[in-house]
């Protein structure tokens, strides 16, 4: 990641603070999307727990994927990486992006660069993409775009964790922009406590939630009606 003065945030755990602005991990723009409250729960209060099978086996399988990549990888840095793609095609993984503007930070799966276009993929577990799924990457994208200052077109993908299949693609244009920026702004009102961290109101949501022993604020069973989870 390039050069920023930053020191951790007092209070809040995985919080940065770069030159005097709040910096969350762009992976929070999908808990928010699950749960803002476990945000809470978890980086505000201090509740610590175990991580599940499915967030150990997603771990592992990113190690051995970067193992792989790194065999046959030629070290280069960001800038190099952008001036080749202008007449080649590259792919870059575990790239980290940080923006100090927007106050968000983390590493993208996988990056192609090709003299048109830049394809920014999340993997996932399973093919659903969902809301917040699709909200994490366009985090990653708009950081990326950012770091880049650049008008090469940028697409957003999500692909089924140590497969090829991209189950989700889109073009991160204005509207996707705006939408991300206001939820950005969002989680940035929820850590400066202008906002309330909101509980889900979805019952399955909690049932599989690694919280939900330490949250005093589960959705009752019977409270929510929904076709999506
Ligand atoms: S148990 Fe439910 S309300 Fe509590 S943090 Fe988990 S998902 Fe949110």
């Amino acid at each position: 990641m390039p050069k920023t003065k930053s020191q951790p945030h007092p209070e809040i755990s995985q919080v940065m603070v770069m030159e005097g602005h709040n910096n969350f991990p762009i992976s929070w723009l999908n808990k928010q999307g699950y749960c803002e409250y476990s945000i809470y729960l978890e980086n505000v209060k201090g509740v610590e727990v175990q991580p599940t099978r499915k967030m150990v086996i997603g771990t592992q399988e990113h190690a051995r994927l970067e193992a792989e990549f790194q065999e046959d990888a030629e070290p280069a840095t960001f800038q190099e990486m952008l001036e080749t793609s202008k007449t080649a095609e590259l792919l870059s993984r575990e790239l980290p992006v940080v923006s100090v503007d927007y106050g968000i930070r983390g590493f993208i799966d996988e990056v192609w660069m090709t003299p048109e276009e830049f394809i920014i993929i999340d993997d996932k577990p399973g093919t659903r993409a969902y809301e917040s799924s699709i909200n994490q990457v366009w985090g990653y994208c708009l950081a990326f775009q950012d770091m880049v200052k650049e008008n090469r077109t940028i697409i957003g993908a999500l692909r089924e964790r140590g497969t090829d299949n991209i189950f989700w693609s889109a073009y991160f244009d204005q509207e996707a922009k705006n939408n991300i920026k206001s939820l950005i702004e969002r989680v940035h009102s929820l850590l400066v406590g202008e906002n309330e961290f909101l509980p889900t109101s979805n019952p399955r949501k909690c049932r599989s939630c690694r919280l939900k022993v330490n949250c005093d604020r589960k959705a009752k069973p019977g409270s929510f009606k929904s076709v999506r989870s």
